[in-house]
């Protein structure tokens, strides 16, 4: 058997991580409401206190997009398929993990497939448990809520988006490519 201990796991948040679905989520608002907000003006990790909406139809609004527009749903950065495959071949198992209703479960993976998103595992998270509880070795997340739990010598790298500029943490990047030349290969 293979010491599938020696093999180190990267966890991959999907939803602003890799898929940009604040992108079209917007874009969705922007119809319903006959707004203008672009994702940059999404600077709150709550949605509610950047726009007057409820909890509810943020869910609603989510579950929309990847229901019905989810081939619309942008890469979060060129070139992320061929990324993640070089990233998988410099040893590291690609997990990848997202907390959804099961409703848009389906799409999730059509959305893998469409953009060639490699990955030795894919995690759909129903309940409440934590991330942090997960089985890897490094996350890379962009909600400061998944990452506090993290401690040494599991690591938790922030994905920058607009909701996250004022969290305070060590270890930032804009890309997976940034993830696979600072981090990975040093
Ligand atoms: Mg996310």
């Amino acid at each position: 058997m293979s010491n599938s201990r020696s093999t180190k796991t990267v966890a991959i948040d999907f939803d602003s991580v890799l898929a940009d679905t604040m992108i079209v989520w917007t874009d969705e608002y922007n119809k319903k409401r006959h707004t203008n907000i672009t994702k940059n003006e999404i600077t709150a990790w709550d949605i509610g206190k950047t726009l007057p909406i409820w909890p509810d139809e943020i869910s609603e609004i989510f579950n929309k997009v990847w229901q019905n527009r989810w081939q619309n749903v942008p890469p979060t950065e060129p070139m992320q398929s061929q990324t993640i495959k070089r990233i998988h071949s410099m040893g590291y198992r690609i997990s990848i993990i997202t907390k959804r209703e099961r409703s848009t479960v389906t799409h999730v993976a059509k959305w893998l497939d469409y953009h060639d998103i490699y990955c030795d595992e894919l995690v759909f998270v129903y309940d409440n448990t934590p991330k942090a509880e997960y089985p890897f070795d490094i996350l890379i997340d962009d909600a400061p809520v998944n990452l506090i739990d993290i401690v040494f010598p599991r690591v938790g790298i922030l994905f920058s988006q607009p909701w996250n500029r004022d969290f305070n943490w060590p270890i930032r990047v804009n890309t997976l490519k940034e993830v696979e030349e600072k981090i990975l290969s040093t």
